[in-house]
């Protein structure tokens, strides 16, 4: 897993997202570099530092130039605790910044490889805040988190002491208004007067940057308090609704098809509904509810789910082949669990889609195929008479779970 990091998008209320992956959650999103969120925030009002985007250690040069010294060299890479990993370094002058682009540049950090570093005006620090907006679906309303103890992962703060962390839901009829920015701010301690009018400014706009982007996270860790008493937005993760790009070409531009998981990529390519998964067995069920029970009965099973694909309700030859494509490209699948319950979808249509896709990709992996339902004994008679050597049917969903993992160890 690349981010082992429980998101605020990811806390137990928010349990409907379904099975975890890498970037695992059903609603999907669109997660946007740091210059990007913060380049957003600027849009909106939000204060940022200055700073520049670079591919290389000479442009990181010129940046930095451009910019003034010291500058901060960050990597940009769609993951948390790049500080932690050596990602984010200070320069006091141009060959510094040079020096530390090379060596940041090509950087992994948790399998994500650097390619582009932010050359930022460093900030003095007097004090980390932590602010964040986020989607509640439970409570179907926008939650606001606040805390001073910022800088550290918010779970630690969650954790170690919950009462610092100020939690308040904005009803979306109603919208933000200041008496909500005035709460967080004084239920958070906040005490001086310039940094409370700040924040609470801070907190509207931020309200409104999420609405106008129909954003499922706006997370500022730190925002910071400068010596000079001034506040601003030192980092930025900030994640849009997938499902409302087509509402924003502008946004779904920013996208960086090299920088997400290429399975997943593949995956949104073909049309197919897909989430990787750490285990060895592939799993294909058709509607959400039920792959996602598959999933946890492949875990019940003693085994681990490889993905979680959701074939809709097609079912078709081409659905099929399109999705277990793109679960085969996955190294560590060793064993495919179709578990299919024919409704509008039909078993027998299922099941010449699975024959057509295995024959068509010359399939050798053991795949293990549970069909009920709408023509599920023809389903099963026409695999049965195809006679696979890799090809197994089983009549219950816990059976066929069973048999793959077997398959898979
Ligand atoms: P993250 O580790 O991926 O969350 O990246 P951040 O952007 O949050 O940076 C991590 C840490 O680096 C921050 O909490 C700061 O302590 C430090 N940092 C980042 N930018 C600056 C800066 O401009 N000045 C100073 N002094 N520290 C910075
Ligand atoms: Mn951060």
């Amino acid at each position: 897993m690349s981010e082992e990091r429980l998101n605020p998008r990811r806390c137990s209320h928010t349990c409907a997202d379904g099975p975890r992956g890498s970037s695992g959650r059903l609603a999907r999103a669109l997660d946007l570099h740091e210059y990007q969120g913060k380049e957003l925030f600027r849009q909106h009002g939000i204060p940022v530092s200055e700073g520049r985007l670079a591919l290389d250690p000479a442009s990181a040069r010129a940046a930095a130039d451009d910019v003034g010294y010291p500058v901060v060299v960050k990597a940009q890479v769609l993951t948390g605790g790049r500080g932690k990993a050596g990602g984010i370094k200070l320069a006091e002058n141009a060959d510094e910044v040079e020096a530390h682009a090379g060596e940041i540049l090509g950087m992994d950090i948790r399998g994500h490889v650097v390619t582009k570093v932010w050359i930022e005006r460093a900030s003095d620090i007097e004090r980390e805040y932590y602010l964040s907006l986020t989607f509640d679906r439970s409570a179907k309303k926008p939650l606001f988190m606040f805390t001073t103890q910022g800088g550290m992962e918010i779970e630690e703060v969650a954790a170690t002491s919950p009462d610092a962390l100020v939690r308040l839901h904005v009803d979306p009829l109603e919208g933000c208004h200041p008496w909500h920015a005035r709460r967080l701010v004084y239920d958070g301690g906040v005490t001086d007067p310039s940094e409370q009018k700040q924040i609470a400014a801070i907190v509207l706009k931020l309200y409104e940057t999420f609405v106008a982007t129909e954003a499922m996270l706006c997370e500022i860790n730190p925002l910071i308090v400068t010596p000079e008493g001034e506040v601003r937005a030192l980092d930025s993760k900030f994640s849009v609704d997938d499902n409302a790009l087509f509402r924003h070409s502008d946004l779904a531009e920013l996208r960086d098809a090299a920088a997400a998981d290429p399975l997943e990529a593949l995956a949104r390519e073909k049309g197919v509904t897909y989430v990787k998964l750490d285990g060895e067995v592939g799993v294909l069920g058709n509607g959400a509810g039920l792959t996602m029970s598959t999933v946890d009965v492949v875990t019940f099973a003693g085994g681990r789910p490889a993905n979680f694909c959701d074939l809709g309700g097609g079912g078709d030859a081409q659905g099929v082949v399109d999705a277990l494509e793109v679960i085969t490209r996955d190294p560590q699948v060793r064993a495919i669990f179709f578990n299919i319950f024919g409704g509008i979808t039909r078993g027998d249509e299922v099941a010449r889609g699975i024959l057509q896709a295995v024959g068509q990709m010359g399939l050798e992996l053991p795949i293990v195929v549970r069909l009920d339902g709408t023509n599920a004994e023809e389903g099963r008679r026409i695999l049965g008479e195809a006679a696979l050597p890799n090809l197994s049917t089983e009549a219950t969903m816990l059976d066929g779970a069973r048999r793959a993992v077997e398959l898979a160890a």
